[in-house]
């Protein structure tokens, strides 16, 4: 039988990572080849082309190299493949999701994966989420589904799955939404269709800065009295609540938000700002008052790579556009 064609990547994280010498802290070493010597199994499910892009803990991936990966793996499409997988460190998993979620331009499915624990911990995870990330990316029912991440028997969307867990072997989860599917008995089932996503141009420049600062109580203004002067290009804040800021914060963010974007989204983990039940100052209705605008359910982090893409590909001016897709609309 001809066998489906499936290209992975490995990146580094956990999923790679061993310790020299007993004593020493594990860090980023196996590579893809390695990782798949422990999946035989997987030679009766596809044809696997397995490349080692980087053996980076995941903090130190930046958007420069994961466009480069994002190239590698269309490439890998053009050659054939009917899905691409890509493991990396779990830490910044999510943002990586929504970073090739906004540029993926294919049908073919695009499954990132890693592991909580390293390869030569007792019950380390790694093998059986690249085997679960493997048959999702092989699965027809993953067509057109975008970017996913697959950890722990769930599947998530790119634009819903965060870490909240430093260290629990369920470190991953869509709040509000839970997984969009689930893998059982060796078999993908989906719980729910497959949703339309914005896709982005690639950006033409890489060089624009985006900060995100999170409000806390009783936070002073300096970094955002410096933002405009430092040369930042577009600011995200993490807000109180339902995107709330200080009385200070907001006067700061109306003199910031007429020279470059300022999105707001909600520092709590789950849920969407709001747009239209506070009026206070620093409130959701003060801070799109004064040019702000708010992210809806994309998470900060998320927010700050839809800026950061837009800017790049200098379709700023369309950033309402692209948040509104994540914003609740107050029903009739
Ligand atoms: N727990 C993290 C990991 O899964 C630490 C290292 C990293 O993100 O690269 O992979």
């Amino acid at each position: 039988m001809d066998l489906p064609k499936l290209a992975i990547a490995a990146l580094g994280g956990t999923v790679s990572m061993q310790a020299r010498n007993a004593g020493e802290g594990v860090i980023p070493t196996v590579s893809g080849e390695t990782l798949l010597a422990s999946l035989p199994e997987l030679s009766t499910l596809a044809r696997v082309t397995v490349e080692t892009l980087g053996l980076l803990p995941s903090a130190s991936l930046d958007f420069e190299f994961l466009l480069s990966v994002l190239s590698w793996a269309s490439f890998q499409v053009k050659q054939g493949a009917v899905g691409v997988v890509i493991t990396q460190g779990t830490d910044t998993l999510e943002e990586s999701a929504q970073f090739f979620d906004y540029l993926w331009p294919h049908d073919t499915p695009l499954v990132l994966t890693g592991a909580m624990r390293s390869a030569a911990q007792p019950g380390a995870d790694g093998p059986a989420n690249l085997l679960d990330a493997c048959r999702v990316a092989l699965a027809d029912g993953s067509r057109q589904r975008g970017v996913q991440v697959v950890m722990n028997g769930e599947i998530h969307r790119a634009n819903s799955v965060r870490k909240t867990d430093s260290l629990a072997l369920q470190a991953f989860s869509s709040p509000v939404t839970g997984p969009v599917g689930l893998l059982i008995e060796d078999c993908v089932r989906y719980l729910r269709p497959p949703v339309q996503r914005a896709v982005l141009p690639l950006p033409q420049q890489t060089t624009q800065k985006v900060a995100l600062l999170e409000a806390s109580l009783s936070a002073d203004t300096l970094l955002l009295e410096n933002i405009l002067a430092l040369g930042y290009d577009g600011l995200v804040i993490a807000g109180f609540g339902a995107g709330h800021v200080s009385q200070r914060w907001a006067t700061n963010i109306e003199r910031i938000a007429e020279k470059i974007p300022v999105i707001i989204a909600t520092r709590t983990g789950s849920g969407s700002t709001a747009q239209a039940t506070y009026g206070f100052d620093g409130s959701e209705m003060d801070l799109i008052r004064k040019g702000a605008l708010m992210s809806g359910f994309l998470c900060p982090r998320k927010a700050r790579i839809l800026l950061w893409l837009l800017i790049g590909c200098q379709r700023q001016h369309e950033l309402t556009r692209y948040l509104k897709g994540n914003i609740q609309h107050r029903c009739d």
